[in-house]
């Protein structure tokens, strides 16, 4: 619970675990009162709303205490990262609203420094290169409950080891024939502590420091040495690293390194209906079941972008869901709360029919059209209102009418009326029916106007038949069919992958949407939140993405 009182309606902040060991560390007196924190992803593909969560903690707490918070990029790995990912990833960590200012490295910048810290590791005697195969090497390190068995390389004198590993960088030796490890302990029940690997041969293109490494760090001495090099004072990751932890201090605790960052774990986000691995993710891409990263059914960055969710939902939704210790499940519906919740206050209204049923009024007015004022969005009095050209023709929801109505239903039936938002009243007298099908072709209304005394129990949306032009709009269902994509294990998570994920309609629009902006939101009334497409909106030819329905789909548990 919070112990912090905030004047006014913004929530306080939840004095979550990390929130109290900064305030702790900062009582203390503990890095000279600074908070530094990093954002190390792997640029081995775009960002998802886990990392989201991890951008709005690390970049969140920099900027709570007044410190800062560095983009490093892990590009210890070459086998796949690339440049593109790096675009992409400044372009989301920049649209989510954080600023790195002049801390943006790369790992890979530290390939020398690693590579001294690894000779001073061999000269103190803790670390040898090994000449076990992969193999051997896993046979020898056994199994938790049974101490492994040491390494015939481990008792190598230094200066033979040193020799060898410059040799290893001197490229003298094929891939895998050696590696550098640590010389810890074998019978630690801790895996990563059984004389673990730092350095192997691999020759491979970096993709920024090319040809010059046939040598590479592993993620555990690479990450520590990174983290104490920029003097971080938190380093938060996962909790999958926590047994990765005394690894990480045993490390900093051998070398002359220039500090020793705390390292902090805390749950990963787990979001229901999707799935968050970048190597998931990676093959719905390639394997086209989404048209790309950008989807905007992923639950990437970019995807939930061009999707509409504004950054300052996504903000809000990584505060709510809170920093724990314990792994757990969120509930998708979370995330839509927080971005229905931030449109309904910002997205403008309007009115599109997006299943149109032709409505012909018998008793209009003898002129073209008449004016109606609407109101632009009744949660912000500043946005104004606008006209719309009231016909005799118009479109409304095939949905809103019944020929035999169900008990409840009370919108437009055979003899019952309804108001038009901002427009009247109808009243239906005559359904007339496709001669072929038999189809409901058209509805012939009588209409009174708005100051008339007419009961009714609905209002619905409408436009004008010949105002509205038509626009392409993409309705999105879950790409997973089951909350849960990842339960069994090893089984394929694509089998859960929805069919119905995506549908288009051409819906009619009237005319002041034609103009929407690459990007802009609105809310079309009654139907839900949509947003222009970023990519494929021309100009007066706006193509829209369902956001979020108007209300919650699926009512809440419990
Ligand atoms: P993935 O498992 O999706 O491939 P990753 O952990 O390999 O992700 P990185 O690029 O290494 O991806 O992640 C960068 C940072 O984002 C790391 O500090 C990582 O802990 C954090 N992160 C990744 N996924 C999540 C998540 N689901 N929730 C919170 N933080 C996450
Ligand atoms: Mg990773």
């Amino acid at each position: 619970m919070s112990d912090t009182t905030t004047p006014s309606d913004t929530p306080a902040p939840s004095r979550h675990f990390i929130r109290q060991i900064i305030d702790r560390d900062l009582a203390e007196g503990k890095n000279d009162g600074r908070v530094i924190t990093r954002f190390p992803p792997e640029p081995n593909g775009y960002l998802h709303i886990g990392h989201a969560k991890s951008i709005c903690l690390n970049f969140g707490l920099a900027e709570e205490y007044g410190g800062q918070c560095h983009l490093r990029y892990d590009d210890t790995n070459p086998a796949a990262e690339e440049m593109e990912y790096v675009e992409a990833i400044e372009r989301d960590v920049r649209w989510l609203g954080f600023d790195w200012g002049k801390h943006h490295y790369f790992a890979s910048d530290y390939f020398e420094p690693f590579y001294r810290y690894a000779e001073e590791l061999i000269q103190k005697g803790k670390a040898y290169v090994c000449t076990l195969s992969p193999e051997a090497f896993k046979e020898y390190r056994g199994v938790p409950t049974r101490p492994g068995k040491e390494s015939p390389s481990r008792n190598r004198p230094p200066a033979e080891s040193l020799d060898l590993f410059r040799r290893m960088r001197a490229g003298k030796f094929a891939d895998g024939q050696y590696v550098l490890r640590a010389k810890i302990d074998m019978a630690s029940p801790n895996l990563h502590m059984r004389d673990p690997v730092l350095y192997r041969i691999k020759r491979i293109h970096h993709h920024r420091t090319g040809e010059d490494w046939c040598i590479y760090p592993m993620y555990d001495f690479a990450h520590c040495i990174s983290d104490a090099i920029e003097g971080i004072t938190h380093s938060i990751c996962t909790l999958e690293f926590e047994v990765h932890r005394p690894l990480y201090d045993w490390i900093l605790e051998q070398i002359s390194a220039p500090a020793h960052p705390q390292q902090i774990e805390f749950a990963r986000l787990n979001l229901s209906y999707t799935v968050m691995s970048k190597r998931r993710l990676l093959q719905l891409v390639q394997e086209k079941h989404v048209a790309g990263w950008d989807d905007p059914r992923m639950p990437t960055i970019c995807g939930m972008r061009r999707r509409g969710y504004p950054p300052e939902a996504i903000r809000t939704f990584c505060e709510t869901i809170g920093v724990t210790k314990y792994d757990s499940m969120t509930e998708m519906e979370l995330l839509e709360h927080c971005v229905r919740e931030n449109l309904n206050k910002h997205a403008l209204r309007r009115m599109a029919v997006l299943n149109p049923l032709r409505v012909v009024i018998t008793n209009f007015p003898d002129t073209p059209a008449i004016d109606v004022k609407a109101v632009n969005n009744p949660e912000d009095t500043d946005a104004g209102t606008r006209t719309m050209a009231f016909t005799r023709e118009l479109f409304i929801e095939r949905e809103d009418f019944a020929e035999e109505p169900p008990p409840k239903f009370f919108r437009l039936a055979p003899g019952k009326s309804v108001r038009l938002r901002y427009a009247g009243f109808l009243t239906c007298e005559r359904v007339e029916h496709d001669p072929a099908t038999g189809d409901i072709a058209a509805l012939h209304c009588r209409w009174d106007p708005p100051e008339t005394k007419v009961k009714v129990k609905a209002t619905i949306h409408w436009v004008s038949a010949d105002q509205a032009r038509e626009i392409e709009v993409r309705l999105y269902d879950r790409l997973f069919t089951v909350p849960d994509p990842m339960e069994v294990k090893d089984a394929d998570f694509k089998r859960h992958l929805n069919p119905r994920s995506l549908s288009t309609v051409i819906a009619r629009a009237e005319p002041a949407l034609l103009d929407a902006a690459p990007g802009e939101s609105f809310q079309f009334e009654r139907t839900g939140y949509f947003c222009a497409d970023m990519k494929d909106s021309r100009p007066g030819a706006p193509v829209f993405n369902q956001t979020a329905a108007l209300k919650a789909v699926r009512a809440k548990k419990g």
